[in-house]
Parts: structure tokens; C-alpha cells; sequence
């Protein structure tokens, strides 16, 4: 798209999840200056969750009193896999999207430029431009939610691959012949430590007898569980509770080890849901494993932390691929 007159340096920052799309707008300087929010509902359809994008975008313009004329660029974090290129959605399934031309639709829609990239691709940049002040040139982001995402910095740069697909730490398998993964693989990192795979492990040992003060507020099918609800269980001395969060804790700490085996950086960043919500209980046991997995030359210097971005993460990253269009 050829760039008309130059606009004012304002970015939108959009972060596509399977059950919500967050939108930030932000200065050239990356401070919010206003959100919104709306559902995805994805059974509608592709055409109807971009247009619900677009409304998103639009609401938060409005919200910071700006024009949509004064908005330079979108930045948009989507799940799966995604042909940044051109910003495509190859294959996203929580949202059910096969091929989804994501970045022309909008850009028809808003009349603004837009650019795709993974979500926890966008999360780790986000981090890495607002958060890590240092700047250091190789740093892997790893975000646990319902999934559990990855993104690599290296050499300063985001790293995508060969073909775009690169940074799913979520399916590295960690347990061969484990629990079964949405990708359908089994024993996948995502399907040992995610808050899904965290309820899951919960549901079932509360299915075989073992008890938790959660049933007492939840009931025995633990509807509505959330992950503070997990904290709250383990600082009243939730014993199942506990030992399930550790457990997930202790995979995270080898999933770490391993990559910092493999790619030696000089930061591991962790965020998402999980560890905004279990970060204290959490951190200790990633650390301590992680250091028994480590090589010891490749585990000197490195800082293991928690993001304290939470959802932030996401937008701010988007915008950080917004403002790169204006570069
Ligand atoms: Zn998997």
C-alpha cells in the first residue's frame, strides 16, 4: 500500500484471542492511551470476527478522543500459524480458521495499514521493546495460558524460520507417550503445564477421590475455575493443589533448560495467564529446575524472569509491529 501524507504517530495494537480481542492505542513512545475489548465469537465466522476487529479498533480510537485518520498503522497478534509476509492466518484452530486473508480484509475494512504476526510472536516482542530495558540480543519469551505460546528473539531479531513457523515451545514434547495435545501429538509441553493441562490433571484427580477445598466453592465438576482460584487453594494449604501447579512448574523448568541449551540467550522471559496468576508460587520451581537441567556453561548469566506485562503483553507488541511500519 503506498504511504499517502504522513500521519501522526499513533499505532493500534490488536491482540485476537479465541474468546476475546483486546485492543490497545498507543503513542510512538509505546504508552497506552486507551483500551477496548469485545468478544470474539468465532463460531460467526471469519468475516464476522474481523469485522468485530475493526469495531474493537474503532471503539479504542474513540476512547483516546483520536480520529481513525490520526491511527498510522495495526498491529495484529494472531493464534496459529501465521504467513506474516502476507499477512495470512494459515491455520488458527480455536478460532477454526483455514487460510484467513487476515491483513487485506481489515485493511479493506479500516482503510489503514495492517500487519500480522504470531500472538506470542507479538507477546515476546512486546516484552522485549517495554520491559527489557538492557535490550539484549537473544531472548526467548514463553507465555502459558489455555495454551502455551513461544517467541525467539535472536541476534536482535524476531526469529520465524524457514517457512514462518518457528518459536511453538508449546509442542516441544517433554514426556513421550503423555497426556494428548490439540495438535495431536501426545506428551507436548502445552498439554503438561498449560492452564488447560493444569485443570485438566485437577478434574481427574478430583474424579478419582483425592480431595481439594476447590469442590467446596467450585463443586465436584470445578465449573468456572479459574487460575487465582488455584493461588488462593495453595496459600490455604491445598495440598492437591499444590503438587499439580509444582508439577506443571517443574516441566517448565526443563522446557527452559532445554532451550537454553539449545539457543544459549542471555534472557527467558515467562508470562501469560499462568504466571501472572501462580508467578510466586511458580518462579522458584522453574528456577531451581531449570538450573538441574541446564548445562552449566550455558545456564551462566541467565536471567530466568516473569513478564509483569500480563494481557499488556499482546497489544503492546502488536504496536510494536504497527510502529515498524512506519520505519
Ligand atoms: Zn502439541
Amino acid at each position: 500500500m503506498p504511504e499517502p501524507a504522513p500521519k501522526p504517530p499513533f499505532f493500534a495494537g490488536v491482540d485476537l484471542g479465541g474468546t476475546k480481542i483486546l485492543t490497545g492505542i498507543f503513542d510512538a513512545g509505546l504508552n497506552c492511551l486507551a483500551r477496548a475489548k469485545v468478544s470474539t465469537k468465532p463460531e460467526r465466522g471469519p468475516e464476522e470476527v474481523i469485522a468485530r476487529i475493526a469495531r474493537c479498533v474503532r471503539d479504542a480510537v474513540d476512547e483516546c478522543d483520536l480520529d481513525l485518520k490520526q491511527i498510522h498503522s495495526i498491529g495484529i497478534g494472531a493464534p496459529g500459524t501465521i504467513d506474516a509476509a502476507n499477512g495470512r492466518v494459515l491455520f488458527a484452530p480455536n478460532l477454526k480458521w483455514e487460510d484467513v486473508p487476515l491483513k487485506k480484509s481489515l485493511e479493506k475494512q479500516l482503510g489503514l495499514p495492517v500487519s500480522v504476526e504470531n500472538d506470542a510472536n507479538a507477546a515476546v516482542l512486546g516484552v522485549y521493546e517495554t520491559e527489557l530495558t538492557g535490550k539484549p540480543r537473544h531472548v526467548i519469551g514463553i507465555f502459558l495460558g489455555t495454551g502455551i505460546g513461544g517467541g525467539l528473539i535472536l541476534d536482535g531479531k524476531l526469529f520465524s524460520g524457514f517457512s514462518g513457523t518457528a518459536g511453538e515451545i508449546g509442542h516441544m514434547v517433554l514426556d513421550v507417550g503423555g497426556p494428548k495435545c490439540n495438535c495431536g501429538n501426545q506428551g507436548c509441553f502445552e498439554a503438561l503445564a498449560s492452564r488447560t493441562a493444569i485443570f485438566r490433571k485437577l478434574s481427574e484427580a478430583v474424579g478419582s477421590g483425592k480431595k481439594t477445598i476447590l469442590t467446596d466453592t467450585l463443586g465436584s465438576d470445578l465449573k468456572d475455575l479459574r487460575s487465582g482460584d488455584l493461588r488462593k487453594a495453595i496459600r490455604k494449604g491445598d495440598k492437591l493443589v499444590e503438587s499439580i501447579v509444582e508439577e506443571a512448574a517443574e516441566y517448565t523448568g526443563i522446557a527452559v533448560a532445554n532451550l537454553i541449551n539449545l539457543l544459549n540467550p542471555q534472557v527467558v522471559v515467562l508470562g501469560g495467564g499462568v504466571i501472572d496468576a501462580l508467578g510466586d508460587e511458580m518462579m522458584a520451581i522453574i528456577l531451581e529446575t531449570a538450573s538441574d537441567y541446564g548445562m552449566s556453561g550455558a545456564m551462566k548469566g541467565v536471567d530466568i524472569v516473569a513478564s509483569k506485562k500480563g494481557d499488556d503483553a499482546g497489544i503492546v507488541g502488536a504496536a510494536v509491529l504497527a510502529r515498524r511500519q512506519s520505519k
